[in-house]
């Protein structure tokens, strides 16, 4: 069955993101990938061939179409790179899809080194 993996990430982890999936692009073009808007549009820019669907913006509700994925059991992983030094104005928004990552035992990873533990994991 196909892996399906979320990626997001906040506007000072974008560049670490895209990055990430750069370096991890071979395994990653097997998966069917989705991301928060503005994640997604960085990474169909830099990688077109990746297919990526790209939902809303995280701030306009991005983040919690992937936690109603979660919940629907759509999702296999969710790398969701985030901002620990800047205010959010959707922060709540962000406790809620952690939140549900963890109620039902999601892969997350919020780091470079955690991406890559989960992107093994999930691959294996
Ligand atoms: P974005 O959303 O990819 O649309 O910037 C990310 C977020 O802030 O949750």
């Amino acid at each position: 069955m196909t892996i399906r993996i979320a990626l997001v990430a906040h506007d000072a982890k974008k560049d670490a993101l895209v990055e990430w999936v750069v370096r991890n692009a071979p395994r990653l073009a097997d998966m069917e990938i989705v991301a928060t808007g503005t994640t997604g549009a960085r990474i169909g820019a830099a990688l077109p061939q990746l297919h990526v669907k790209a939902l809303k913006s995280g701030p306009l509700g991005g983040d919690q179409q992937i936690g109603a994925l979660i919940a629907e059991d759509q999702l296999d992983a969710l790398v969701f790179f985030v901002d620990p030094l800047s205010p959010m104005p959707h922060d709540v928004d962000v406790k809620a899809l952690t939140r549900l990552a963890i109620v039902y035992d999601l892969p997350l990873a919020c780091s470079i080194s955690t991406a890559d533990a989960v992107l093994e994991y999930i691959s294996r």
